[in-house]
C-alpha cells in the first residue's frame, strides 16, 4: 500500500531513474544490448547482406556485367547507389516501426548503422560528399505523420561526419499517393513534378538519404531537378533496396 502511492507520488522521478539503470535493449529481439546501433550482437549477425549488385543503382546484378542493363539503357540523374540492405526481413520491420508506429530510436540505430559502413566500407578511399539531402516529404504527410524518417535517419550522419543537413532547398510541392500498390507507370507519373527548388547546387556532391528505394522513380525525379540545379555528383544513400 505504502509502495503503491510511493510510485504514484514520485513516478515522474522513477522513471528516468530506471530508464538510466536498465540498460538499453535490442530493438529486434529485446535482449539488452550496448551496442551503438542498439542491435544484439546476434540480431547484428544475422542482418541480410547484399551480394553483387549495381554500383549506379544497387539492383542485384544477375550477370557478371559491371552496371546494370537498366542502368546501360537509361543512366539514371544520380551517380551511385549505395544501400544499407536488401528490402527484407528483418529490415523491413525496423522501417515499418520507424515510419508507422513513431519508433525515432530505430532511426537513430539505422543511422548508426550507415556511419559504420560509409567509414568502413563506402568511403575508405574517397571524399565523403559535401551535403546530406534527406528526401523532403510533402507538407501534409509531415503534419500527418509528425516527422521525416529520411530525416531522422540522416541526422546522426550528419553529426558524426560533420557534414551539413539540407533540409530547405528542395521542397515536395505535389502530395503524392503512397507509390506501393502502383504499377511502375503509375509510379513515374504520380512523382512527376513533385519536387522543386530555389537553391543553387553548382559544383555540390551530395548524398540523397531515403529509407527505402524500389523503383527509384521518386529519387529520380529529385535528382533530375538537382543535376538541373547544377549538382556534380549525386549519390544514393538509401537503407533497403528493393532487389
Ligand atoms: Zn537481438
Ligand atoms: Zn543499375
Amino acid at each position: 500500500m505504502f509502495l503503491d502511492k510511493f510510485i504514484m507520488l514520485y513516478s515522474h522521478l522513477i522513471q528516468p531513474i530506471t530508464l538510466t539503470l536498465l540498460p538499453p535493449c535490442c530493438l529486434l529481439c529485446g535482449t539488452s544490448t550496448r551496442n551503438p546501433h542498439s542491435l544484439c550482437s546476434d540480431c547484428y549477425k544475422d542482418l541480410p547482406i547484399s551480394t553483387q549488385n549495381c554500383p549506379r543503382c544497387a539492383q542485384k546484378l544477375h550477370s557478371t556485367s559491371a552496371t546494370c542493363g537498366a542502368c546501360l539503357n537509361h543512366p539514371p540523374p544520380f551517380d551511385e547507389t549505395h544501400a544499407l540492405f536488401p528490402y527484407q526481413a528483418p529490415i523491413t520491420q525496423l522501417i515499418t516501426k520507424l515510419k508507422f508506429q513513431h519508433q525515432l530510436s530505430h532511426a537513430k540505430a539505422l543511422g548508426t548503422l550507415f556511419c559504420a559502413r560509409i567509414q568502413e566500407h563506402w568511403y575508405q578511399s574517397k571524399p565523403l560528399p559535401d551535403l546530406l539531402l534527406p528526401v523532403p516529404l510533402h507538407p501534409a504527410r509531415l503534419q500527418a505523420r509528425g516527422f521525416n524518417q529520411a530525416v531522422e535517419i540522416a541526422k546522426p550522419i550528419a553529426k558524426h561526419f560533420a557534414i551539413p543537413l539540407d533540409l530547405t532547398g528542395v521542397r515536395r510541392i505535389k502530395p503524392t499517393a503512397a507509390q506501393s500498390g502502383l504499377s511502375a507507370r503509375q509510379r513515374k507519373q504520380n512523382v512527376a513534378h513533385a519536387f522543386a527548388s530555389n537553391e543553387d547546387y553548382t559544383d555540390r556532391s551530395l548524398a540523397v538519404i531515403d529509407d527505402v528505394m524500389t523503383t527509384g522513380h521518386t529519387l529520380r525525379e529529385l535528382c533530375q531537378l538537382l543535376k538541373k540545379k547544377g549538382a556534380k555528383h549525386l549519390t544514393i544513400w538509401c537503407v533497403a533496396r528493393n532487389e
